[in-house]
This record gives C-alpha cells, sequence and structure tokens, in this order.
C-alpha cells in the first residue's frame, strides 16, 4: 500500500490518538482533537466494537503513522526486532526512536516527523560532523546531531526550535538550540516513550 496523501487530522481522528502530524497546529487548541474525539465521517460516530484481529490491527496503523512508515518499512523493522533478544515490542519502539527523522524531530529542528525527512534528504543535517541525507539512518547512543551551517538561518528550523523553551525535549535528548545541535544521549526505555498503545498486539498480529 501506498502513501496516505489525505488529510494528516483524518488519521489522528480513526485512531483516537493524537499522531502529532502537523506541527504547530498539533501542539495549538485549534487540533481537532482537542474538540472532537470521534472516528471521521459526517455524523458524529461512535466507535464500534472491534474484533481482536481488529485491535491489533489498529495498534498497528497508529505506531506506523505516528513515525511515519509505510507498511513494508514497518514490517522490516518488525522482523529486525523480533530478532533481537528482548521483548520485541519493546525493541521494535526503541528501534524507531532511533530513526534520524524521529531524533530531528524530536530536536525540535522540524515541527513533525514529515518535515525532519524533508530536512534530512534535502542535506540539512550533519551526524557526528558527516552529512547523513538518509531519514532511516539509525541514530547510536551519543550521536551529535547538527544542522549544517549554510542551514543555520533556515526560518523553518529556527521557528521550530521555539518549541524547545515551549514544550520542553525527552530525557534522552540533549538540545542545544543556540547552537543548533544536540546529542542522543542513550535508547529510552518503553516506559519512557509517550505512545499510548499496546505493542503486544502488533507481534501478536504478526505471529498469525
Ligand atoms: Fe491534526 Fe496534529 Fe491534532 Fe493530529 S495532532 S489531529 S495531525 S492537529
Amino acid at each position: 500500500m501506498g502513501r496516505y496523501l489525505g488529510p494528516s487530522c483524518r488519521l489522528c481522528r480513526r485512531e483516537g490518538i493524537k499522531l502529532m502530524l502537523k506541527g504547530e497546529r498539533c501542539i495549538s487548541n485549534k487540533c481537532p482533537m482537542v474538540k472532537r474525539r470521534t472516528p471521521p465521517g459526517q455524523l458524529p460516530r461512535r466507535r464500534s466494537k472491534l474484533s481482536e484481529y481488529g485491535l491489533q490491527l489498529r495498534e498497528k496503523q497508529k505506531v506506523k503513522r505516528y513515525y511515519g512508515l509505510l507498511e513494508k518499512q514497518f514490517k522490516r523493522y518488525f522482523e529486525i526486532a523480533s530478532r533481537k533478544k528482548g521483548v520485541t515490542g519493546e525493541i521494535l519502539l526503541m528501534l524507531l526512536e532511533q530513526r534520524l527523522d524521529n531524533v530531528v524531530y524530536r530536536m525540535h529542528f522540524a515541527q513533525s516527523r514529515k518535515m525532519a525527512r524533508q530536512i534530512i534528504r534535502h542535506g540539512h543535517i550533519l551526524v557526528n560532523g558527516k552529512k547523513v541525507d538518509i531519514p532511516s539512518y539509525l541514530v547510536r547512543e551519543n550521536d551529535e546531531i547538527e544542522v549544517k551551517d549554510k542551514s543555520k538561518k533556515m526560518i523553518a528550523i529556527l521557528e521550530s526550535l521555539k518549541n524547545v523553551s515551549r514544550i520542553g525535549t525527552v530525557p534522552w535528548i540533549e538540545v542545544d538550540a543556540d547552537n543548533l545541535k544536540g546529542r542522543f544521549l542513550y535508547v529510552p526505555k518503553r516506559e519512557e516513550i509517550d505512545l499510548p498503545v499496546n505493542e503486544q498486539l502488533i507481534v501478536e498480529l504478526y505471529s498469525k
């Protein structure tokens, strides 16, 4: 299945959680999820009771959409996670947190993961001093992420950085907003990742 091209807010309403897909709007009162938590459609609808498969599918869709992945990419992460020692669902989320687009977003160099992918692809981001233009690049502990010197005046990045003081950062990421750089201190544990999903249901879905 290809990339979804419809309205982003519709996806949040479908999944019943804030997927943070629209940058500035997501942290304002304009977010439709503040007032309307019903599924999309013209009339207010109740969430229908889901089958076991339906529940598993929804949890997978939430994670996939939150990190902005295609089905094939998501499955590949699941396969990598299932080959590693430990709890597969937790490892899956820990892996996704290491993606460069997610780290750039969490450092507030971009207002959404989608915008983070754009600035990475356009070569504005350095990892340990070297240009990396692959959004799926996996960041390691202690890696330094920096906006390239020539891009440090980009309005979109500077606007986004205002969120460092407005909403702060997560504990595993350090940001030096004045110098447009940051450090990925450690891979977060599952309980630190602010994503309200039951990842065990995803494991059950793929184990069928
Ligand atoms: Fe729209 Fe963002 Fe709110 Fe989701 S979180 S409904 S994308 S404004």
